[in-house]
């Protein structure tokens, strides 16, 4: 019978899973709502559905395991979720565990970001690479490192957080604790911030919509028709990925940068800055070579990364 794997992504709103053969074909898809304001319990029961359906569909098939990725601070090899921003009660919460209880196959978690870097590693952007770096920019800045084909997740899960790399030493407050991290400026809700403040400064824009209303979409919005507000922020976006991304340049010398998330639709806004500061901020011989480019998978890098190390784990 041939077999598949399940790969599911658990963000706050949606848990959206796919079957995956080992080949990276997608068999079947789910999307459920989350539904985290009922609680733990049905988070989870919304899980072993979305599981459970996909069985029931390939009822030709063999599962034979299950990975996801969740945001937030994960110990891939325990199955723990030490904390994670969408789920606020799941503090040291062992999932694995939890959910072996109702599974007769292989469970495993990892960071999303991680994921999605995998994923990209597999069939995306950095297959024909065997070390890259990949940025999530969304609502915060996820990051996962590649290194010879391997997720580097650290000595205990916590490497590629990417977006705490500090750029100003005094800068705006951080959720982790620390001040002026990259994913303050070159998150959505950095750019945000970034337009508020710049907005004190009386000058003729097209972003004329009350501070309230200010979204990175209407930023976005406000640069396309050539808005030099909007495109300021943007360039002072890319110009602080690039700090980040040299830094990474000058310590392991990697040459792939992978940029996804929904602000990397901004790209022809803020990709000149970050080129121009690496160039800027690394040797000659490093930074020539180093290409920054777009993630390929879209929303579906988590679910093929969760798939694969799945699959990975099997063999
Ligand atoms: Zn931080």
């Amino acid at each position: 019978m041939k077999d598949y794997v399940i790969g599911l992504d658990l963000g706050g709103t949606n848990i959206r899973a796919a079957a995956v053969t080992r080949e990276g074909e997608i068999l079947h898809r789910v999307k459920i709502p989350t539904e985290v304001p009922k609680g733990r319990k049905r988070v989870i029961a919304n899980i072993l559905k979305v599981i459970e359906t996909i069985r029931q569909e390939l009822k030709g098939f063999k599962l034979s395991a299950i990975g996801m990725g969740i945001p937030g601070i994960i110990f891939f090899d325990k199955g723990i979720v030490a904390q994670s921003p969408n789920f606020p009660d799941w503090i040291d919460f062992n999932l694995g565990e939890r959910m072996s209880k109702d599974l007769d196959v292989p469970f495993y978690i990892d960071n999303d970001a991680n994921l999605a870097a995998v994923g990209e590693g597999w069939i995306g952007a950095g297959k024909d690479f065997n070390s890259f770096c990949m940025f999530t920019l969304g609502t915060g800045v996820g990051g996962g490192i590649v290194l010879n084909k391997n997720i580097w997740r650290g000595e205990y899960g916590m490497a590629g957080e990417l977006g705490h790399i500090t750029i100003y030493p005094d800068g705006h407050l951080c959720n982790c604790g620390n001040r002026g991290c990259l994913e303050q400026y070159a998150s959505a809700t950095g750019i945000v911030r970034m337009a508020k403040e710049k907005s004190q400064i009386p000058r003729p824009t097209i972003v004329s919509a009350p501070k309230s209303q200010i979204t990175a979409n209407t930023i976005y919005q406000s640069a396309k028709k050539g808005d030099t507000y909007s495109l300021e922020i943007f360039q002072k976006m890319g110009r602080i990925l690039g700090i980040g991304i040299a830094d990474i340049v000058n310590i392991l010398n990697i040459e792939l940068f992978i940029i996804g998330g929904g602000v990397a639709d901004a790209w022809d806004y803020f990709a000149p800055s970050t080129i121009e500061e690496i160039g800027k901020r690394t040797y000659r011989v490093t930074g020539e070579r180093v290409k920054v480019i777009k993630a390929k998978l879209g929303d579906d890098a988590g679910i093929f990364g969760a798939a694969y190390v799945a699959i990975n784990e099997l063999s």
